[in-house]
């Protein structure tokens, strides 16, 4: 049998490095596209032959900034993807974009070749904030392509960044009450890292304190109009990042492009793979649980307790953790409190 997978398709190219960055992406403002396309395409051809014409029930193009490609380069690819896997209707397509890099015809097109989720790289709704990351746009830029997508009945998503140096658990209540004015049904907050080898990595910044970091982190619950669907991502009920959530559950997917790792399943045995075949290993099933209960213990949901996931649960630990984890009857997940300190649940969760 067949499985459904998920494609995720990296684009690496980006106006200029924003200061905080540390994803797979160069600061190119001409890339080659064509061959970028012919690249990808080739991949999704590999995928298809190995896979044949699976059902994608998302495909999630991030990067990078997906949205500097130019129109004709997405239709080829596009096209490729329908011509080498089944996409139905509902198949949810979200495109990644930076504001500045697409207007309202660009974004047109791509809706109409089938882009129905456009996330927005905001980050910021201060000017000052914005120049400091290294941002190319300005909030009017960002509020400005919100506008676009909501009047095209996009479901949209907006990224921020809060933990700025010298911000306190009062702005990222500001920030909150600023975003609850815009009316969106997901968005994703993340917590500024720094990163070596990136111009903040090498600037010697006062960053709040650790406990200040985790009353900011609280206080988003407390201020967002959105309940957490997963560490960093809120959403109305219903207007969860389907791909996301898909992986976070272990599904299936596909990474296509330099620097995209995925995890195919073909004939009963799961694989780790990254692009065409620069990586094609298996992957033990223990493995495969292990992975899910990581993902999986991220979101609100939590992991499904599957036979293969409890093999990997230590349940005295479980029982003795009540205050960090629930038991309900599919699912284990994590209570608030459990959230603040995940990575050191999951060491003691796992045999
Ligand atoms: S736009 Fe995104 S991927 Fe590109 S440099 Fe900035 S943060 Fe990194």
């Amino acid at each position: 049998m067949a499985f459904s997978h998920n494609i995720y398709m990296h684009v690496p190219f980006c106006m200029s490095k924003c200061n905080y960055c540390a994803f797979y992406s160069t600061a190119c403002s001409n890339p080659d596209w064509e061959k970028y396309a012919n690249d990808i395409c080739s991949e999704l051809k590999f995928w298809s032959r190995k896979l044949g014409k699976v059902n994608v029930p998302t495909v999630f193009f991030g990067g990078g900034t997906p949205s500097l490609m130019p129109v004709n380069v997405f239709e080829q690819i596009m096209n490729c993807v329908r011509e080498c896997f089944c996409i139905k209707e509902n198949c949810e397509i979200t495109l990644e974009s930076n504001p500045g890099t697409i207007d309202k015809d660009k974004l047109s097109e791509f809706v109409s070749m089938g882009i129905n989720r456009l996330s927005v790289g905001v980050q910021s709704l201060n000017d000052t904030e914005l120049k400091f990351l290294g941002r190319r746009h300005n909030v009017k830029q960002a509020l400005n392509l919100l506008t676009l997508a909501q009047n095209m009945n996009l479901r949209i998503s907006a990224d921020f960044i809060y933990g700025l140096p010298n911000q306190n658990v009062q702005s990222v209540i500001d920030l909150c009450n600023d975003i609850n004015k815009l009316e969106l049904k997901h968005v994703s907050l993340y917590e500024l890292t720094i990163e070596k080898n990136t111009p903040f990595g090498k600037m010697n910044l006062k960053m709040p304190d650790n406990e200040t970091m985790a009353d900011m982190y609280l206080a988003i619950s407390d201020n967002l109009s959105l309940p957490r669907y997963e560490v960093s991502n809120y959403a109305k009920p219903g207007c969860e990042c389907r791909h996301n959530q898909n992986i976070w559950d272990g599904e299936p997917y596909i990474g296509i492009g330099r620097g995209a790792a995925g995890r195919v399943f073909i004939d009963n045995v799961w694989y780790e793979q990254n692009g065409a075949n620069e990586l094609f290993e298996p992957i033990s099933n223990e493995m495969r649980a292990v992975e899910k209960i990581l993902t999986g213990m991220r979101t609100m949901r939590g992991v499904k307790l599957t036979d293969d996931v409890k093999n990997q649960i230590n349940f005295d630990w479980v029982d003795l953790h009540k205050d960090l984890v629930e038991l309900n009857s599919e699912y284990l997940h994590t209570t608030t409190r459990g959230l603040l300190v995940l990575d050191d649940i999951i060491t003691d969760l796992i045999k």
